[in-house]
This record gives structure tokens, C-alpha cells and sequence, in this order.
């Protein structure tokens, strides 16, 4: 699968980090790790510090796979808004899935400062809406993240214009976020991990598994890996290994400005603002002061066409952008598409399925999978360690 295309920013800006050597004899380990995006990383870090043996491959070069396309706004606010959730799976389970995602951000800047990775920044969060006719729906999403105990403030419009200068008619204001360089902190966490026994093979892709008591991985250069357990961290194209029907497929957009010559007058306390729309504009800011625009989601049919409609997604982006930012300049740099699995009630799915036995799957689908990876990697050292979690059932197969 073309998981990606176009110019991803943090690619271009990073570069190829690190180097890893691709797997070229038969090996054995306790835990098979398939996928070194950030799923992989966090789930191998995880693993590691838990004193599981482990071993992680990946089909492409490290990082190369979503994760270099991700725009990395963590959020604890979800796909799908907290009061309209409870309605999909019940008050609790709702709640609890925000509470993680917010437990989740507070845990990755601790990873991300235990591995000395400083390329992160706190952020708030703006959940607005540009429709009048939008009022009782952003004051039901208020009072649902209120009592779910988030702080959080209703904005209007002329909070909005005055504070912002965002044109738009109503907000939450949320404290708790973080904007990061998802794809550099996978390499941090790989390289942080390596230096306490993991091995990292990278070009190396699983083209068969034996599922059984001891399970039998087979390389496409033809090498085999015995292991105990396999964890599935392959992101979208885990629907190469489990049947299509638990994700739906949609490709997405993103735009990155030129840097702004000047220090970020026009852009309060490095905030993240995304608006109720379906699909949903996106907008943050980048530490070297360039402003990230994402959004205009469309059905996903092929990467050709994906692709083709490239430039004229990043015009759209951009007018979307001027209608509630007009003041601000935005010179396009880069431009970048990547392919995004939505399930249908927006939550991951994690931990064990059926059919393949000693397999345990992290899979973080929708806008908020860097904050489900959080959530996949406790919940599967927790198995490996024969350690409850209470939140099995939330995110499992059969739920
Ligand atoms: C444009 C865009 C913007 C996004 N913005 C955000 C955001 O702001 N916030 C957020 O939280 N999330 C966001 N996401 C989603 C987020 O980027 C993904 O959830 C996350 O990167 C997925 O990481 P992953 O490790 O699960 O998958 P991947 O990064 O795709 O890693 C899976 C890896 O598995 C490997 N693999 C697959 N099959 C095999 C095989 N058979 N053998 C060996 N290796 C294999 C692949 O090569 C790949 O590298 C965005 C996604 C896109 C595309």
C-alpha cells in the first residue's frame, strides 16, 4: 500500500536519522515487533523496559510508513466529539477513551523527556465552530468534557476574534495538548530502546506467519524468526494480515507554510485549533514558526488519484485556512498526502484477535493514533506481563 505521497514537512526537514541493517539469517526472541512507526517504537520501548526480549522489523526504512506523514497534534478530543460518543458507546466507555487520550499526552512527554527527546511543545487546544446554528452542540460538547473533568472554556465569537482572531462563531478551549515531530521521536525512542537490547531491522518484511503455540515468521528475503509473541504494529496494512472490515480507508491532506520571518506575533501560545466540519480542518504551528494546515478528507479509492488531487487540495486548504484566519499570510512550501483508517466508532483496536494466536495487534486508526499507540503499548506490556488492565475490553476485537 502507498501509504503516502508528496513532500511529508518532517521528512524533508529530518532526513534520514539513523540507519538500521536489514535481517539476513534466522533468528529467535521472545517478541516479534512488525512495524517501526510510532506504534512499533512506543510498544518496543514499552517491552523493553519491562525486560521482554525483543526484536522489531519493518518492510520499509524506519519511519517511512504513516508516521513520516503525520502532522503530530496530540489531543485528547477524538474524531468523534465526546457528547456524540457516549451516544455510540455508552457514557463511561466514552469517557474513559478521552480520559486515556489525556492521560496518554501526559505519558508521552514523560517518555519523551526519559529518552531526551526535546522536539515537543505544550499546546491548548481550540475546537471551534463556524456555524451560529451550532450552539446547543458546542455547549452539549462543553458540558460532556466538563464532567468528564477537562478543563475547558467556552469561547464566542468575540472571544474568538479578540483573543485569536479567528473568525468563527463558537470554541472550546481546551489546556491539555502537545505538538510534536512524531517522526524524529520514533528514531529517538528506536535509538534510546537499541541502547537497552532491542535489535531493529529495517527493509526486512514479514510476507508469512504460522500462527501456533510458538509462532514462525517468515522474511521475503526468506529468513525465519521463532518467537513467543508477535506484536502487529503495521499500521494501516495490518489489513494484510486480519480481514478489511474494521477499518475504511480515506486519504488526507496537509500543507506546510514558509517560515515566518517573524517570531509568531500572530499566534497565540503555539495553540492547535481544529473546527467541527466533516472532514475537519486542522491547524498548527512548527517550533521554526510555520503554520501546518490538514484536512479535506476524501474516500480513499487509489493512490494515482490520491495523488492527483494534490494541488488542488492544498489550494482548498489554504482558502479554508484564509476564512478564518484572513489576516494571515500563508505561503505554501510543501504539500503531502497520506492514507488514514477511521473505524466506526472512532476508538484503536488493541490487544488480541482470535484467529491468531500469541499475536497481539496495536493499531492506532483515526486522528488521534499517536495518543492510541500510548494506549496500545500499556495495554500489551500489560498482557506480556500477566499484569490486569482494566481497559482490555474498550479497545478489544470483539467489543
Ligand atoms: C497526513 C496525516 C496526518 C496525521 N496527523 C495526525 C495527528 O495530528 N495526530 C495523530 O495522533 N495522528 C495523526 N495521524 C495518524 C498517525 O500518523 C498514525 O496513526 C501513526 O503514524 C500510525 O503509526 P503506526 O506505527 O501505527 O503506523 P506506520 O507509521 O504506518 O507504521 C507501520 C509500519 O509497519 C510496516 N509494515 C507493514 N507491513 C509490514 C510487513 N508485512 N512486514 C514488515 N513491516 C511492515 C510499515 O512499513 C510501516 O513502517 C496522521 C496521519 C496522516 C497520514
Amino acid at each position: 500500500m502507498q501509504l503516502t505521497g508528496g513532500y511529508p514537512f518532517w521528512l524533508i526537514r529530518d532526513g534520514l536519522l539513523n540507519s538500521y541493517p536489514k535481517l539476513l539469517n534466522n533468528t529467535e526472541t521472545n517478541t516479534v515487533i512488525i512495524g517501526g512507526g510510532i506504534s512499533g517504537a512506543l510498544t518496543a520501548y514499552y517491552l523493553i523496559n519491562a525486560g521482554i526480549e525483543c526484536i522489531l522489523v519493518d518492510g520499509r526504512t524506519i519511519g517511512l510508513g504513516s508516521t513520516s506523514a503525520s502532522t503530530s497534534l496530540l489531543q485528547y478530543e477524538l474524531d468523534v466529539p465526546l457528547h456524540l460518543l457516549k451516544k455510540k458507546v455508552g457514557n463511561e466507555n466514552a469517557e474513559r477513551a478521552y480520559q486515556l487520550c489525556g492521560n496518554a499526552i501526559d505519558t508521552i512527554i514523560d517518555i519523551m523527556n526519559d529518552v531526551g527527546f526535546t522536539d515537543y511543545q505544550k499546546a491548548k487546544s481550540l475546537f471551534f465552530s463556524m456555524h451560529r446554528s451550532e450552539k446547543k452542540f458546542m455547549q452539549q460538547e462543553f458540558v460532556a468534557r466538563k464532567e468528564a473533568g477537562f478543563e475547558v472554556l467556552l469561547l464566542d465569537e468575540k472571544d474568538l476574534k479578540n483573543e485569536y482572531t479567528l473568525e468563527a462563531q463558537y470554541a472550546i478551549l481546551s489546556q491539555k495538548g502537545c505538538v510534536i515531530d512524531v517522526y524524529s521521536l520514533t528514531h529517538a525512542l528506536l535509538q534510546h530502546s537499541i541502547k537497552k537490547g532491542l535489535q531493529v531491522f529495517d527493509r526486512t518484511s514479514v510476507e508469512d506467519i504460522r500462527y501456533g503455540k510458538r509462532p514462525v515468521i517468515k522474511t521475503a528475503d526468506g529468513f525465519i524468526i521463532n518467537a513467543k509473541n508477535i506484536i502487529n504494529a503495521t499500521g494501516y496494512e495490518v489489513v494484510n494480515f486480519i480481514p478489511k472490515g474494521i477499518v475504511n480507508f480515506d486519504c488526507t491532506y496537509a500543507v506546510v507554510s514558509e517560515q515566518a520571518p517573524e517570531q509568531k506575533p500572530f499566534w497565540k501560545n503555539n495553540i492547535m485549533m481544529w473546527n467541527t466540519d466533516d472532514p475537519y480542518l486542522y491547524m498548527r504551528l512548527t517550533k521554526d514558526n510555520r503554520i501546518i494546515i490538514g484536512g479535506r478528507d476524501e474516500r480513499f479509492s487509489n493512490s494515482f488519484t490520491r495523488q492527483a488531487m494534490l494541488e488542488k487540495k492544498s489550494k482548498q486548504l489554504q482558502k479554508d485556512f484564509n476564512k478564518v484566519l484572513p489576516h494571515i499570510q500563508f505561503k505554501e512550501e510543501f504539500t503531502w498526502s497520506g492514507t488514514f483508517g477511521k473505524t466506526k466508532d472512532s476508538l484503536p483496536y488493541i490487544g488480541v484477535y482470535k484467529k491468531t494466536p500469541n499475536t497481539y495487534y496495536a493499531l492506532g486508526f483515526g486522528g488521534n493514533g499517536i495518543t492510541f499507540s500510548i494506549i496500545a503499548a500499556e495495554i500489551i506490556r500489560d498482557i506480556l506481563c500477566e499484569k490486569s488492565n482494566p481497559d482490555v475490553k474498550l479497545f478489544s476485537f470483539d467489543r
